[in-house]
């Protein structure tokens, strides 16, 4: 079990739904959501998740909407992004995966 319990659903990067895993790899754990979104995620790097990452509060939807929003414009590849819509993007991802929140508690 790559992701663990807490990794059971996760936030769709596509809608922000709910994409529930279909797959429970050594490493890599794959999901799928009711929008079409595939994906696999690797846990081996981070390790597995500490708390659950379903569900996810307003403002973390609204951040993934966002995410989405701006990676799918025109299918840029982030690399094409300027310096202050990689900042925002840097501020988005915290606050959609909620490390932003963990650093507040700590
Ligand atoms: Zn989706």
């Amino acid at each position: 079990m790559a992701g663990g319990p807490n990794a059971a659903i996760i936030p769709c990067r596509h809608c922000a739904g709910p994409a529930r895993r279909t797959h429970d790899g050594l490493e890599t754990d794959w999901y799928e959501c009711a929008c079409g979104w595939k994906m696999g995620i690797d846990w081996e790097h981070g390790g597995p998740p500490k708390r659950p990452l379903w569900p996810i509060t307003d403002r973390q939807r609204r951040a993934i909407e966002a995410i989405a929003l701006m990676t799918d414009r025109d299918r840029r590849s982030i690399a094409d992004l300027s310096d202050a819509e990689r900042t925002e993007l840097r501020g988005l991802y915290r606050i959609a995966d909620g490390s932003e929140d963990e650093e507040r508690a700590s």
